[in-house]
């Protein structure tokens, strides 16, 4: 296998958003189901002896990645996450941002994932999809305002907003960088199209934008093809090894196996071969 490979929480197919291109057919129609944490830990702990080159950066996704918070369970995020920084990892959590619409969710989300970061002493990414697929942007703006303009969220929590080559996206970039004018936080284009935005005395933050990727596969929308994505990942110097809450590895999103029984390695090994039979 060429490159290096990321391990990827899949903790829930629940989501409050049933977006039509959603790789991950996840929606609110799903049970939330979540990952169990001691599956979660066994699982960070097993990929450390997996026998490829890993990537020391964690994904917690979904469905939505933050909906934990959500069920009344303020707990299960940050224990996931002093998981990964107590193995050095550097976490990144999946979220459509919706939850940031609400002041006291918004407030009590970022406070627990400020303070996680603090405690492991490392940044933590949320990458938010802002695209023509989502309607999110109220709480994306509410999102990236309140961490501008607080100094305790400030050094703790870094943004991505993650979308598509397309005008829709384009569009809702535009309306996005509005409402954040609109709550006085001012943004300028950075060099490879990230922003810098800033608060009334100019301290701020790089948000990055990746919004390079063409739409190849309009996810649920394409119900005979069970794991689907927007990029051509086994093509991709990074690959990801997906676990579910479900028990299942997917390698690349195109590779999957049952991991009940098994360890990461002895599955990894499996869904390696198969993808090298493919000539991948
Ligand atoms: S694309 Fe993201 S926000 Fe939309 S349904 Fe899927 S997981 Fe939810």
């Amino acid at each position: 296998m060429y490159g290096v490979v990321t391990l990827s929480l899949k903790i829930t197919n629940w989501c409050n958003l049933n977006c039509a291109h959603c790789c991950e057919c996840s929606g609110a129609h799903n049970p939330t189901n979540f990952m169990p944490l001691t599956r979660a830990e066994q699982y960070i702990g097993e990929f450390q002896d997996v026998p490829y080159h890993i990537m020391q950066h964690y994904t917690i996704s979904g469905g939505e990645g933050l909906a934990p918070y959500q069920f009344g369970n303020p707990d299960y995020i940050p224990t996931i996450l002093s998981c990964i920084y107590k193995i050095d990892g550097i976490p990144t959590i999946k979220t459509n941002g919706v939850w940031g619409e609400k002041y006291n969710m918004r407030a009590e989300t970022l406070k627990s994932l400020a303070k996680s970061a603090y405690l492991g002493n490392k940044l933590l990414t949320l990458d938010i999809s802002v695209d023509e697929f989502h309607n999110n942007l109220t709480g994306v703006a509410n999102i990236i305002a309140d961490v501008v303009q607080s100094d305790y969220l400030l050094p703790a929590i870094r943004i991505c907003l993650l979308g598509f080559n397309t005008a829709g996206t384009k569009l809702a970039m535009d309306n996005l960088r509005q409402k954040l004018e609109d709550r006085e936080i001012h943004s300028e284009t950075l060099q490879n199209n990230d922003w810098g935005v800033y608060r009334n005395d100019d301290k701020g933050m790089r948000v990055v934008v990746g919004a390079e990727h063409e739409v190849h596969n309009l996810g649920r929308a394409k119900q005979n093809n069970v794991y689907t994505a927007t990029g051509d990942p086994a093509g991709s110097y990074v690959n990801c090894l997906q676990v579910d809450n479900n028990n299942l590895a997917i390698l690349n999103y195109l590779y999957a196996e049952q991991i009940a029984g098994r360890n990461l390695t002895n599955v990894m090994n499996s869904l390696v071969m198969r993808m090298s039979q493919d000539g991948k």
